[in-house]
């Protein structure tokens, strides 16, 4: 199969390129992988815009594969999705991320991606909450991160998951927002608490002033609406001013910090200043 782009600009589904065979080895992988629990989650700081203050951390999940080496998620969570690995996998980083979270000091926030099979799977309530008790972490500390791939198909079902997620006391972002069909009525129609804004759309400002332009009318926007815009893949100091100028809220990026093994966390957090 030919690679194909989907849901905008510079978003590669990676495991379209491989054969079908190379698609079922990576998949038996997989399965092996997270019963040898090669699987690991990193840590990428988030910083607030004005401050440089760190406000938390984005759970990035890590595959140390014994032959292949170090395999993307990129690659290994569109395969876990169509295999239905997405769940335990996902598990897996709630309760690690939950769990990890609770016990650093100063307490700061944790943000865990959720893919659209977790949104929809019933289970997924009863599961957060059953972590939230049993790790201790204060609801308001985890943030979930979705895609408006969760927003299409049933946009009723969809509001629905939403409030009772907020219900819970868990803050929700909307992720990867420039990229496929992101809408801004979105913002106001679904009760997020932030939104993401994607690393291409930050990184496309610099050269392109139309970028630029729908940037500063989005961060307008969620001024008004009371929203947190993380703005994803800052990796220059010209990017980090024009943000901040912009009135962007919160970054996160190669400048600032890359993903760490959560062993290194608690040395983090004693070096820097939280907010
Ligand atoms: P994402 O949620 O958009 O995560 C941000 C990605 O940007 C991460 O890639 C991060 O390492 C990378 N990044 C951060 N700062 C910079 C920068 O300054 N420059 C550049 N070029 N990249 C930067 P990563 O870790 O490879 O993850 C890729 C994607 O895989 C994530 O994109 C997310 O969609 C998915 N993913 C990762 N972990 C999980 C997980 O636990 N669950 C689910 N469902 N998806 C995950
Ligand atoms: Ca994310
Ligand atoms: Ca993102
Ligand atoms: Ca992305």
């Amino acid at each position: 199969a030919k690679a194909e782009r989907k849901g905008g600009f510079c978003r590669f589904e990676g495991w379209m390129d491989r054969t079908l065979a190379d698609r079922r080895a990576l998949e038996r992988d997989l399965r092996l992988a997270v019963e040898r629990r090669e699987l690991e989650v990193f840590f990428q700081p988030q910083f607030a815009c004005d401050s440089l203050r760190v406000v938390g951390f984005e759970a990035l999940i890590r595959w140390r594969h014994p032959e292949r080496g170090f395999v993307s998620p990129g690659v290994f969570i569109p395969l876990a999705e169509e295999c239905g690995l997405i769940v335990p996998i996902g598990r897996m980083v709630l309760e690690q991320s939950c769990t990890l979270a609770a016990g650093w000091q100063p307490r700061c926030r944790v943000a865990v991606n959720l893919s659209p099979v977790q949104f929809r799977d019933t289970g997924l309530l009863p599961l957060l909450s059953e972590i939230l008790h049993r790790t201790g972490l204060p609801a308001a500390l985890l943030e979930l991160e979705v895609t408006e791939g969760v927003l299409i198909k049933d946009e009723d079902q969809a509001l629905a998951t939403l409030r009772s997620l907020k219900d819970l006391g868990v803050h929700i972002a909307l992720d990867d927002f420039g990229t496929g069909y992101s809408s801004l009525s979105y913002l106001r129609r679904f009760p997020f608490d932030g939104l993401k804004i994607d690393k291409c759309f930050v990184q496309a400002q610099q050269q392109d002033s139309g970028t630029r332009t729908i940037l500063e009318a989005v961060l307008t926007m969620s001024q008004r609406l009371n929203l947190r815009v993380v703005a994803e893949g800052v990796e220059t100091q010209e990017q980090l001013a024009m943000l901040r100028e912009q009135g962007c809220t919160e970054l996160q990026g190669f400048l600032l910090g890359r993903p760490m093994p959560a062993h290194e966390v608690p040395d983090f957090l004693a070096r820097v200043t939280v907010e």
